[in-house]
């Protein structure tokens, strides 16, 4: 004789029961925080009021990188890369309104800004890596790609905010290209090489709080007050002079998904230079919480299954006996 509607019911509800009670005992997760700047982390301040579009820096990138140069024309004339790719790991692109007259103003002026990985804080390339072949230094905070642990998922271009990591196609070993701030150079003494050869200091390299501080100080500034902007390295003494423009209030990547090492300054809104507003809390927190939750959730409905088939099994030998 098969499980009678009453008896299933009967087991249905005890199976959900049992559940329920599994399901209270489960705590609701934790809210992952982000994470914090590591202590002795390094990074870049651009500043594109600074910057001159001389893209000396692409080049100096290029040749720490042994990468070939790109060209955006038929006529190879020039190293003309439109965008960052899995040859081109630093690019200066340009921001035109209207007459393009007046540098470092939105209206009917224009801009550079510099793109390459920023170096997050709390990185989601790292989170979403399944093999951790995008990794993030405990100390400097660097943002390394091993090439040999990579499976080529491109999870984490998918997962950047940014859209930096890039994966080389046209090759028959293509493999994922960012910025890892020159660590070979800075293993070897030397500081990044697109901040080496800046020659107006727009590209600055050094510690990210004294970089941090170096960029409120130049925001504290009035507009016009003639100051000393310091080359390639923050606090060095190879320093000009130049009238504080008019920057945009806010330090780009001081609070943008939980921040960046790289950090930005600019006459223009970042939004207009291809940088839009992004929230405090950074994706990996917000990913890492809700799969611990997920993780957690489930444990309910296995023991619901667990308890219902317990509940079949029970009553159907029953049943069976009653035969
Ligand atoms: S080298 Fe400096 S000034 Fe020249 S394009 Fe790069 S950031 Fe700008
Ligand atoms: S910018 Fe993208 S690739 Fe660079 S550290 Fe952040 S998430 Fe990773
Ligand atoms: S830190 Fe090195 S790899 Fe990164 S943009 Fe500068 S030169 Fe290129």
């Amino acid at each position: 004789m098969g499980l009678s509607r009453r008896n299933f019911l009967k087991g249905a509800a005890a199976g959900g029961a049992v559940a329920a009670c599994a399901a209270t005992a489960t705590a609701p997760a934790d809210a992952r925080e982000n994470k914090a700047l590591p202590p002795k982390a390094v990074g870049l301040l651009y500043d594109s009021t600074l910057c001159v579009g001389c893209k000396a820096c692409v080049v100096a990138c290029r040749e720490a990188n042994g990468t070939h140069p790109e060209f955006s024309a038929d006529e190879k004339l020039w190293d003309s890369p439109l965008d960052i790719s899995g040859y081109t790991l630093n690019v200066i692109k340009v921001y035109a309104d209207g007459t393009a007259d007046h540098k470092d103003q939105e209206k009917d002026g224009f801009a550079f800004v510099k793109k390459s990985c920023m170096h997050c804080v709390d990185p989601s390339c790292v989170s979403v890596c399944p093999v951790s072949a995008m990794q993030k230094d405990p100390e400097t905070g660097i943002v390394r790609h091993d090439p040999s642990a990579c499976i080529g998922c491109r999870y984490c271009v998918a997962a950047c905010p940014f859209g930096v990591p890039r994966f080389s196609w046209d090759t028959p070993f293509p493999r994922i290209r960012k910025c890892e701030l020159c660590s070979p150079r800075q293993a070897e003494g030397k500081i990044p090489a697109c901040a080496e050869v800046c020659p107006t200091g727009a590209t600055l390299f050094g510690p990210v709080a004294a970089l941090r501080d170096e960029a409120g100080r130049r925001q504290g500034l009035a507009a016009g007050q003639v100051t000393t902007f310091a080359r390639k390295t923050v606090g060095s003494s190879d320093v000009h002079e130049k009238a504080i423009p008019t920057y945009v209030p806010h330090i780009y990547g001081s609070t943008e998904m939980g921040g960046t090492q790289l950090l930005m300054l600019a006459g223009v809104p970042f939004e207009k230079l291809g940088y839009p507003p992004l929230r405090d809390r950074s994706y990996a927190a917000e990913s890492e919480t809700i799969q611990e939750s997920l993780y957690k959730g489930m444990v309910g409905p296995v023991v619901l299954l667990g308890g219902l088939l317990y509940a079949v099994h029970k009553h159907t030998k029953n049943d069976h006996e009653e035969d």
